[in-house]
């Protein structure tokens, strides 16, 4: 139970990441999922083990699902990108029109989060998505617009409250993380070593 309260999404990014470890794959195939995850984190994970986060994680999601799949939108949407030698895949929540949906089951937005929502928009050359959390203390929904100028605008879709990050996404930035991932130096990419639970016994945090 210790690691939902330390990170449902992240467990849940790290799990389906060791089930596709575990499925074949050719060696230019690199997931989504294996970009957004702390490569030391994911060794901790796999060290300790846990699966009620994952089932309660997985259960929040596919009742969500259910429910947007009766309207317009698509469910768990695979999509491929071709990068060089390589096949970036990913399996996104939903896809609503032209609005790119991941769900999440932590309390607030976390930045690994927002990249992995923008890399699935760029794979689909998508400008619009949303983040949506779920959690026990109620859900916050945070707009995200990406018109590849550099700037990506996040909205609280409550409060109306705007913020403004400098992140450009393209192919030289996912390029520098497949190396650094293919290098096994993919630590810390996304600046979650301040809220990491295993920051105490990480001899890589930053
Ligand atoms: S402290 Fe930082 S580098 Fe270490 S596992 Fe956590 S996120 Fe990764």
């Amino acid at each position: 139970m210790l690691f939902i309260i330390i990170d449902m999404d992240y467990i849940s990014i790290i799990k389906e990441k060791l089930k596709e470890e575990k499925r074949e794959k050719p060696s230019n195939v690199v997931y989504v999922t294996d970009l957004v995850t702390c490569q030391a984190l994911h060794e901790f994970y796999v060290e300790a083990g846990d699966d009620s986060a994952q089932l309660h994680g997985k259960l929040i999601h596919n009742s969500i699902e259910s429910i947007f799949s009766q309207g317009k939108c698509e469910t768990e949407v695979s999509v491929v990108y071709k990068l060089d030698n390589f096949d970036v895949v990913g399996r996104l929540d939903m896809l609503c029109g032209d609005e790119v949906v991941e769900i999440k089951t932590t309390k607030d937005l976390k930045l690994h989060h927002l990249y992995q929502l923008l890399i699935y928009m760029y794979m689909l050359r998508k400008n619009n998505g949303v983040l949506l959390y779920i959690n026990p203390s109620g859900f916050k929904q945070y707009n995200v617009v990406d018109n590849r100028d550099g700037l990506v605008r996040v909205e609280d879709n409550i409060t109306h409250e705007v913020k403004v990050y400098i992140i450009k996404i393209d192919d030289d930035f996912l390029m520098s993380l497949i190396n650094l991932y293919l290098k096994g130096e993919l630590y810390a990419q996304f600046n979650q070593c301040f809220s990491c639970y295993f920051r105490p016994q990480c001899g890589y945090h930053k």
